[in-house]
């Protein structure tokens, strides 16, 4: 998997020309900026350390896809996307999963996770770069960290995530990590989803991409049979799609139709992302 993750290339001239994104944009995201020292307690060595121990135990539920261009090509586009954030310098990697589920989630210091069943649905680099966009917010905000260090608050006794923080093989840092993967099948709260939804856009602009990306996978979510087996994971941990456009829509509008422009490669996209 390291291996994988290692395979670090910068991007080539294909890339879409860098946004001329304008205030708007830089505000927002210099807001989310300015959020960052809100979890002093945790740093970020221990952040990704707890990150790359949570990857390891959720990597046990679906294996990466043994794709190596494929793993390649989500990486350009996702490093892509964090290199335009106030995070540039955390350890990013993305992985496919092979899993016909359509999910993707992200893990503390900078993993993130994408399933085969998502892409599969997806129609271009646009849509991909909204999703990964969308989950390098869940890493920038600390949404995760924060909701795992809430937990660790309420129910590990004491100074257990003091503990937990400083040995990796105490028993605290494994009822820590079980709080996290907890996490992971109950979800975070719905307002970091739709904080996720609209700083994500902003960072799929700002790369260079069509603002519309991550709305058109949400409106694919929303076509999809609440039932259907293949999103009941995604229905349960996320706010309905159609709730999540009307929130974009309040609050995103202008920017989103300001960057509807930009490129959406859909041919790049199909020739690196589609089963072969
Ligand atoms: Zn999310």
């Amino acid at each position: 998997m390291i291996r994988l993750f290692l395979m670090a290339f910068l991007f080539a001239a294909a890339l879409p020309a860098q946004a001329q994104f304008n205030f708007n944009i830089n505000k927002l995201l210099d807001s989310a900026k300015s959020l960052r020292s809100a979890t002093r307690e945790i740093d970020q060595r221990e952040e990704i350390a707890i990150g790359d121990d949570l990857a390891a135990r959720l990597l046990g539920a679906a294996p990466l896809a043994s794709d190596a261009r494929l793993q390649r090509y989500v990486n350009h586009v996702g490093r892509w996307l964090a290199s335009q954030t106030g995070r540039a310098e955390l350890p990013w990697r993305f992985g496919v999963l092979e899993a016909p589920q359509l999910n993707a989630f992200a893990v503390p210091g900078g993993t993130i996770f994408i399933t085969r069943g998502l892409l599969e649905r997806m129609k271009s680099e646009a849509e991909l770069a909204g999703v990964l966009a969308h989950e390098i917010v869940h890493v920038l905000q600390k949404h995760h960290l924060k909701a795992i260090q809430k937990g660790a608050k309420t129910s590990l006794a004491g100074d257990a995530l003091g503990y937990a923080l400083k040995d990796a093989r105490s028993e605290a840092r494994d009822k820590l990590l079980s709080l996290g993967t907890e996490l992971y099948s109950r979800g975070l709260d719905k307002s970091d989803e739709f904080e996720a939804d609209r700083l994500g856009v902003a960072i799929a602009a700002r790369a260079g991409y069509d603002s519309y990306g991550l709305p058109a996978v949400l409106q694919t979510l929303q076509a999809m049979n609440a039932q259907d087996s293949g999103v009941a994971l995604m229905f349960k941990t996320h706010p309905a799609p159609g709730e999540r456009l009307n929130a974009l829509g309040e609050r995103m509008q202008p920017t989103l139709d300001a960057y509807a422009g930009q490129p959406q490669l859909v041919e790049r996209f199909a020739a690196e992302a589609k089963s072969r």
